[in-house]
């Protein structure tokens, strides 16, 4: 059965971080052309993809590996989030998730940011700063989101520091939030650094073609085959890590839904703006109690990030006009936040895409003999895709643990409706959502 990709990644605009990481413009490896061989091939080079095939080839080291993204290695949405590395999974909830479940997903959370944080120290990769995060409030509605998520922290006795007037201010330099809640495992780092820094640990078995579209594949057996323009790979086994793209690849489209989100990065403050407003305030990241609202950051280097709006765009892909609204409500967000800094424009705006699902489980499946997916990243997949990673590495490999028995049972997306129906829910869904999260937007 062959199946054509019907959209392949585009840029999206100006990735602030790409354009900001070390050797921004070096190119890792060649596109691939002519016809060739592997064992497996893993299509989607973001932090899933990566983990998937370095954990594959840490339990098979003779599986020849190809390792496959339609853009250059950075440029995907691995490259373009807001970089809360969180070791806390965003979604707790006391209400809805059992206590074994909710230290299982912390627990699998831990173990993704230590492996990330032992590859950022082996291989001297810049930009990671141990932050921790705030999650913040101004409606007085959405505090109750913020008490909603301390029950849960203290259920699985995590610590935390509620924090709200002066004492907040001091810590974040504008007074605009009610009330936060602040815990401090998360790292904040520039993600197209960290993704860019990890292609160094691939071992020799692992072959990567970057900037290499898939155009179609033939799900046959013994060997599946991919093609692109000018080559093709023919594999036993084929791993989708697309994550948000997986709609573009026509299988599984009734569980996920591809989401655009955008985000604006200044250039540095100036050292006067530091002393007077930033004064002995390091770096810092909040992301929303409500859902809908706007994600911030301070970086090290003294530069504002701030991240907000939602578009279905079945077309995977957002036009100028889309990203000149979302700088718009980007611009009324960050003088809300800092009206003393209304003369700081931003250098960079981009969209990206984040995979959402019903009931925010990620999907983790065998759509045909031998071609594994992982979907549903839920906005927080750095983490997540990295973990759902290592674990399909070890399914294929047969390696079990209480770990990948917790995935293989969570993992299970519910339906979601496709075509007309989801174009109908999603244009009412966005801008209600938008505006129950007020000003926290
Ligand atoms: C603005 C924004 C902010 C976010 N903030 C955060 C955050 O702070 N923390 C967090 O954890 N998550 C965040 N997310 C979500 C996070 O970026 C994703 O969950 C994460 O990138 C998922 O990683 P992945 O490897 O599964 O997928 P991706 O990073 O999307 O990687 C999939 C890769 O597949 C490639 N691909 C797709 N189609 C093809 C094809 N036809 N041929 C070849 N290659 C193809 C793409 O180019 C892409 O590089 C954010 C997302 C956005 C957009």
């Amino acid at each position: 059965m062959k199946k054509i990709i019907k959209h392949t990644p585009k840029l999206d605009g100006e990735n602030g971080w790409l354009a900001t990481a070390p050797d921004a413009n070096k190119l890792f490896s060649e596109p691939l052309k002519g016809n060739h061989q592997f064992d497996v091939v893993i299509i989607g080079a973001g932090f899933t993809g990566i983990s998937t095939a370095l954990r594959l080839a840490e339990n098979n080291p003779s599986l020849k590996i190809a390792l496959i993204d339609a853009l250059q290695i950075g440029q995907g949405t691995s490259g373009r989030n807001a970089g809360f590395l969180s070791d806390i999974p965003h979604h707790l909830d006391a209400n809805l998730y059992s206590k074994k479940e909710i230290e299982q997903s912390i627990s699998l959370s831990a173990f993704a940011l230590n492996k990330l944080k032992a590859y950022k120290d082996h291989y001297q990769i810049p930009h990671w700063d141990d932050a921790g995060k705030y999650l913040s409030a101004r409606e007085g509605e959405n505090v109750a989101l913020l008490k909603k998520f301390i029950k849960a922290l203290e259920y699985s006795g995590i610590e935390y520091e509620w924090l709200s007037g002066n004492p907040l201010q001091k810590r974040l330099g504008t007074p605009y939030y009610r009330a936060s809640v602040y815990t401090k495992g998360a790292a904040l780092v520039n993600p197209a650094t960290l993704i860019r820094g990890l292609i160094a640990a691939l071992p020799e078995s692992v072959t990567l073609f970057e900037n290499s579209p898939v155009s179609a594949i033939d799900y046959q057996q013994p060997l599946h085959k991919v093609h692109f323009v000018g080559g093709s790979i023919n594999a036993e086994k084929v791993i989708l890590t697309t994550n948000a793209y997986l709609s573009a690849f026509g299988i599984a489209g009734n569980k996920t839904l591809p989401i655009f989100t955008y985000a604006s990065l200044t250039a540095p403050l100036s050292s006067d703006q530091i002393s007077q407003y930033f004064q002995d305030i390091s770096a810092w990241g909040t992301t929303p109690a409500h859902h809908a609202g706007t994600t911030v950051r301070l970086t090290s280097d003294h530069r504002i990030f701030i991240r907000n709006s939602f578009d279905y765009l079945p077309t995977l892909q957002a036009d100028a006009a889309k990203r000149e609204k979302a700088w718009k409500i980007h611009r009324q967000s960050f003088l809300a936040r800092f009206p003393f800094l209304v003369n700081n424009e931003f250098q960079y705006t981009w969209g990206g895409m984040i995979s959402l699902t019903r009931n925010q489980a990620p999907q983790f499946a065998t759509p045909y003999k031998n071609v594994y997916l992982i979907s549903g990243c839920n906005g927080s997949g750095v983490i997540k895709g990295f973990y759902l990673g290592y674990y399909l590495a070890d399914y294929l490999s047969k390696i079990e643990s209480e770990n990948l028995r917790f995935i293989l049972k969570t993992a299970n997306p519910n339906w979601l409706p496709k075509g007309p129906i989801r174009q109908i829910v999603t244009s009412y869904r966005i801008p209600r959502d938008t505006k129950a999260a007020r000003g926290d937007v």
